[in-house]
């Protein structure tokens, strides 16, 4: 165990410049900070990097950085550079003069965090080099990516797996925005062979109203759900081109400022509407999932969906486009059973492993759950994402006004007594 004299809040203060920790930050930098292998999980723009940035400066030795992407580590280390952190990096963009010149500040002293690709650290000579380093931890960045059930598999990433064994005491950090069960069992096997405290936050979005309404003449109820909302800007997920261009055209016939937005568009009208969204206070964009990697845009105060989207991670991030500037802001999804055996009949039609298929499958009976849930829904959707609370939200639709259910015991009791 490292005795460090240090707050982190202090070098987060004095390097960083920021008042404090955002909530589960603070649990993740004590535990690197005491020697223990983490892996944490938070959704995209939570602040996963300080959480292992700041251990790295406070800890003897420099922190070896595993990143997928040339672009994302020099995004880091300028970052790190501006605000007077030592960091460096290797990889196959710079000159091998540079990349020595990195490698020796590191193990002199001078650099405290030192980013590099998979590939490099998988290497015999890099492997060698750094058992005789003075590497105060590993971090794997984007760690999903050493599993097949995350999004972007990198067959690389599996050479991380001897990372267990390469230096051991020296701690090792995974981060990830990847929430899914499967995924995680997989990291925390292949990373860390069971030994490791894993920490979930910050999936809650607490100015969120989350709800569902069974759907029936979609079109109709949406044109009513944006009379009520005039003036206020949103999203309507459909899962159709068609139904974005049907569901637009409905709309302005009834005087709201809408468009449609999918894939299918030229290029140059995409960037229009796109451009429109931005500066009309009041549009409502009737959109396909080709709508939002980026997006980001504070004010927007509703999201709905027309048709069920592929899966909770999917839903997560597509209502979690609205209300970022912490104001008051609805998630409302219409709910089919219909929708629902369509999903499923995509799953059965394509041509994935039957593993694959059974995993798919499973998220959209988390998905139905959502959709039934006789409890806190907010509570379901964070439980999913490992977050778990007990008590109620308040503000979802269920806790409001929750369903009525039939009293079974009583119907029982009546039964037997017969
Ligand atoms: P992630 O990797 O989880 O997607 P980042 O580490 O890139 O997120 O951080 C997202 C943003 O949040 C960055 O601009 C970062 O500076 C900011 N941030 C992180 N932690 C804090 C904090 N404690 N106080 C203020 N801003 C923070
Ligand atoms: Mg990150």
């Amino acid at each position: 165990r490292d005795e460090t004299a240090e707050d982190p809040r202090e070098t987060l203060r004095e390097v960083f410049g920021f008042e404090d920790f955002r909530p589960g930050q603070k649990p993740v930098v004590d535990a690197l900070l005491s020697g223990q292998n983490v892996l944490a999980v938070m959704p995209t723009g939570a602040g996963k990097s300080l959480c292992f940035q700041v251990p790295a400066l406070m800890r003897p030795g420099f922190a070896v950085v595993v990143s997928p992407l040339i672009a994302l580590m020099q995004n880091q280390v300028a970052l790190l550079q501006s605000f007077g952190a030592p960091a460096g990096m290797l990889h196959s963009g710079r000159t091998r003069e540079e990349n020595v010149a990195d490698w020796k500040a590191a193990v002199a002293g001078e650099i405290k965090l030192l980013y590099m690709s998979p590939e490099r650290l998988a290497t015999e000579r890099m492997q060698a080099a750094l058992a005789k380093a003075d590497v105060s931890l590993f971090v794997i960045d984007e760690a999903h990516c050493i599993s097949q059930w995350g999004h972007d598999f990198r067959p690389e990433y599996l050479a991380l797996e001897n990372l267990k064994t390469l230096k051991p005491g020296t701690p090792v950090a995974a981060f990830t925005a990847t929430a899914d069960e499967d995924t995680r069992a997989d990291m925390v096997e292949r990373l860390f062979a069971g030994n490791v405290e894993t920490f979930v936050s910050g999936f809650d979005r607490p100015n969120l109203t989350l709800s569902v309404e069974e759907k029936s003449g979609p079109d109709k109820r949406i044109e009513e759900l944006l009379h009520e909302r005039r003036g206020q800007q949103g999203i309507v997920y459909c899962g159709s081109r068609k139904n974005t261009e049907n569901l637009a055209e409905k709309l302005s016939a009834a005087g709201h400022n809408a468009i449609a937005y999918h894939a299918g568009l030229p290029d140059e009208e995409r960037g229009e509407r796109l451009n429109r969204f931005l500066s009309e206070p009041d549009l409502v964009v009737c959109a396909t999932i080709a709508f939002g990697m980026g997006i980001d845009k504070p004010d927007i105060r509703y999201v709905i969906h027309r048709d069920m989207p592929a899966s909770p991670e999917a839903y997560y991030q597509e209502i979690g486009r609205a209300g970022r500037d912490g104001r008051p802001a609805e998630a409302i999804l219409l709910y089919s059973a219909s929708d629902l055996m369509f999903r499923r009949r995509m799953i059965d039609d394509g041509g994935a492993p039957e593993d694959i298929k059974r995993h798919e499958k499973r998220k959209l009976d988390i998905l139905s759950a959502y959709c039934e849930a006789l409890t806190c829904r907010r509570n379901l959707l964070l439980g999913y994402f490992g977050e778990m609370r007990t008590e109620p939200c308040g503000k979802c639709d269920v806790c409001i006004d929750p369903p009525k259910t039939e009293d079974a015991t009583a119907d029982a009791r009546l039964f037997l007594e017969a």
